[in-house]
């Protein structure tokens, strides 16, 4: 039996709006935006690097601030927020569109107020923390006075949380933590850390770990390394730490949400997050393809340009359409969100786009390389730096596999195995029970046998 359901579907029952475009008003919001990116952001990339995420000095707060009070004025600061929290509440569908263009850039998701892990970190504390830890900590994240770091993989462990060692064990009125985490993002530059740590060894990992808040400067907490990413120099050190959490005591309100909750919060914390992902990394192959396009309607050949070329046209038209299916599949995905779609469904479907996101910058990125020739590998343009980007978003929030697990799990669910030894689908049998069906006309026996009804059914393809 075919599983309909296991195919994309637009909610059960009720009208479905199919609408693809975007109202005006928004439009003009995205415009502006797009502007303001390329006129006011960019620079700041171009001259202060790739890696914004630390407190600024006072040079530079002159520089950033007024960016960050004009996208205040136009409404469009941390959009991802609720209006309580200071935010305009916007649905996941005009989230990922300015994602889009957010994505060109470094700098962007802090002029905006949407970087991550911050956001991430943001909604989780505004979701499950206490009062006290809003104040302490929610406010000024939010008001992008602080950094924070989410520190859950670890160096054994990696991106099976069944595999994890590190464990926080009550004593007196706190707790201490004992372990070690790898690739803690912005660690050096945070405040403070979301940690997550067994507290119940005797149960499963899904019910036996909760999360902790800690100030980064709490006595026994550790960096021994800040790790950069390939392709990075980065002499001080990278961005990705690795933390020795060597008796760290830190009190009882330091606990984020429940003991034993730390599997449902992480879960909370990821999903709007991979879509904000999948949309960046549609502007970042954009910005490759109007490179690629670019380039080859420039550069000269002795008979024309690049783009005469059948090879360049196949680059050109296999990236835009690959990129606009990309592109389609995460608004469809965010619009499900929006509608409240099937938490089940949406868990499948944004595991899929995790898969894709990874491969479509590798092969968009990898085709303007080769239209730039020996210009593409050199590091005087940016396709190097978004080329090597490609693994990364293949392991960042779980690796590809672990996503394409899922997907294949979920799907296989709509299907119930076949009874006796035929395919549902097998054409004699099927045949068969339609003679049966029609066994009182008289013309039933005289028509088609399978064979003329494969040929048949692929004539009608
Ligand atoms: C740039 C960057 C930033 C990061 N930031 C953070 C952060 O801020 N906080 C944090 O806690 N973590 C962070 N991580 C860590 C990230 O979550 C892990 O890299 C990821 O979960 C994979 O773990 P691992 O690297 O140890 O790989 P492993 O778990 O060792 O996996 C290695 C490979 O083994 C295969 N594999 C593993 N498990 C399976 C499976 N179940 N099925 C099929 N194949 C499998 C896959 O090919 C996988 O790529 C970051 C990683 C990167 C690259």
């Amino acid at each position: 039996m075919i599983a309909v359901a296991a195919l994309p579907t637009a909610g059960e029952g009720g009208a479905v709006a199919w609408d693809f475009s975007t109202d005006p008003e928004f439009q003009a919001q995205l415009d502006w935006m797009d502007a303001f990116v390329t006129e006011e952001v960019e620079p700041l990339d171009l001259l202060w690097g790739s890696k914004p995420y630390h407190p600024l000095d006072d040079d530079l707060r002159a520089i950033v601030d007024p960016l960050k009070e004009q996208v205040r004025d136009r409404g469009l600061w941390a959009c991802h927020l609720g209006p309580e929290l200071g935010g305009r509440g916007y649905g996941q569908v005009k989230l990922a569109l300015m994602n889009e263009i957010l994505g060109r850039s470094p700098w962007a998701p802090i002029i905006f107020g949407t970087q991550a892990p911050d956001t991430g970190n943001a909604e989780i504390i505004a979701h499950y923390g206490t009062d006290g830890q809003k104040q302490r900590y929610l406010q000024p994240l939010l008001d992008g006075e602080l950094f924070s770091c989410y520190s859950m993989t670890e160096p054994q462990g990696g991106s099976d949380p069944a595999l994890f060692e590190t464990r926080a064990v009550r004593d007196g009125d706190g707790w201490v933590i004992d372990g070690w985490k790898y690739f803690s993002s912005n660690a050096r530059t945070a405040s403070f850390l979301i940690v997550m740590a067994i507290t119940d060894p005797d149960t499963d990992a899904y019910h036996g770990m909760s999360m902790f808040l800690v100030p980064t400067d709490t006595p026994g907490l550790v960096i021994e390394r800040n790790i950069g990413l390939l392709g990075e120099r980065s002499p001080g050190g990278g961005m990705h730490a690795l933390i020795h959490y060597d008796g760290v005591r830190v009190p009882a309100e330091s606990l984020l949400g429940g003991e034993g909750q730390a599997f449902v919060i992480a879960q909370t914390r990821l999903g709007g997050g991979r879509v904000h992902h999948a949309m960046r990394t549609v502007g970042m192959a954009r910005r490759a393809l109007d490179m690629l396009c670019e380039r080859a309607v420039s550069r000269r050949t002795r008979k024309g340009t690049l783009a005469d070329l059948a090879s360049v046209r196949d680059y050109v038209a296999d990236s835009y359409i690959e990129l606009t299916q990309f592109r389609l599949l995460v608004l469809w995905v965010a619009w499900t969100i929006d509608q409240g779609g099937d938490p089940r469904d949406v868990r499948r479907d944004i595991a899929a786009i995790k898969v894709v996101t990874p491969r479509i910058l590798h092969d968009v990125t990898q085709r303007a390389i080769q239209v730039h020739g020996a210009l593409g590998v050199s590091d005087e343009m940016p396709l190097g730096g978004l080329w090597m980007t490609s693994p990364i978003m293949g392991l960042v929030d779980g690796p590809t596999e672990v996503h394409r697990t899922t997907v294949a799990r979920q799907v296989l669910q709509g299907y119930e195995p076949v009874e006796g030894l035929w395919p549902s689908q097998h054409l004699p049998t099927r045949i068969a029970a339609a003679r049966e069906k029609y066994a009182d006309h008289p013309g039933a026996l005289r028509t088609a046998a399978g064979a003329d009804l494969v040929e048949h059914q692929v004539g009608n393809l």
